[in-house]
């Protein structure tokens, strides 16, 4: 199965390197060098890069990728500029296969962060493969967050994190920024008592001393955690009609309550 490891980049973002022998694909390269030098040091051919939406730290990389690495295949939102001439445009309900990894993946449309956003997920084949199912989902699901909405509306937002959310609980998230620990102090002052966040809080504490990603998470875990996965809850709605001053009857409304209080938090 193949081998999945984060190459930070920037101050925060991880570009995730999925490997299989000497193969190698890239997750939302923001930039080229240091994924150049983890493909030297390990002696890897880069076959392909998938793209989860346009912005810069995602895609910046591509061009001077594809200059030592031409024939590397990159896939993309087929709604979003395209970051390569010969690019391979992706819809909802696709399907990329990477041989090389012995991977198949579904694209999934996850708009809210941009319009034309999408995840990348691979389904475990049988229930004993090791590392899936699995989830490249970029700026759209953050362990204890979810990516501001640059572009999109909040019910958008809303109806993309509810479909990462009915994925199996053991599906492991690959998110591309280290904004975990500040996202569940956010996390924690809607819900004060939710044993599960304490319980996160202080292992993510742990491995922030010690300068270890978060990384990946799970959809079980962000169910338990995550607000933004939990505006149908009682307790969370109360909270967020609390700082609102105001009535929430939808689950988006509360939604979107939730995503304008962190914007200022
Ligand atoms: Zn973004």
């Amino acid at each position: 199965m193949p081998n999945i490891s984060p190459i930070p980049a920037f101050q925060d973002n991880y570009i995730w390197l999925i490997t299989n022998n000497n193969h190698a694909v890239v997750v939302d390269p923001g930039t080229a060098a240091p994924v150049e030098r983890v493909l030297a040091e390990r002696q890897l051919t880069l076959d392909a890069i998938l793209i989860t939406h346009h912005h810069h730290d995602h895609t910046g990389g591509v061009e001077a990728l594809l200059a030592r690495w031409p024939q590397a295949r990159v896939y993309a939102p087929a709604a979003e500029p395209m970051p390569a001439a010969n690019g391979i445009a992706l819809h909802d309900g696709d399907k990329v296969s990477l041989p090389e990894l012995a991977l198949e993946i579904e694209v999934m449309a996850v708009p809210g962060h941009t319009l034309g956003h999408i995840a990348y997920y691979a389904a475990a084949q049988d229930q004993a493969a090791p590392g899936l199912p699995l989830l490249f989902c970029g700026d759209t699901l953050f362990s204890g967050g979810c990516g501001r909405l640059f572009e999109g509306t909040p019910a958008q937002m809303h109806h993309s994190l509810g479909r990462l959310a009915r994925l199996p609980d053991q599906t492991r998230v690959y998110c591309t920024h280290e904004y975990t620990q500040s996202n569940l102090a956010f996390c924690h002052a809607v819900e004060p008592n939710n044993p599960e966040l304490k319980k996160y809080l202080q292992n993510v504490a742990k491995l922030r001393q010690q300068g270890v990603p978060t990384l990946p998470s799970s959809i079980g875990l962000e169910k338990a955690v995550n607000v933004f996965l939990r505006a149908h809850l009682a307790g969370v709605r109360a909270a967020a009609q609390m700082h609102q001053g105001a009535e929430l009857n939808e689950d988006i409304e509360v939604f979107a309550a939730l995503r304008r209080w962190k914007d200022d938090f």
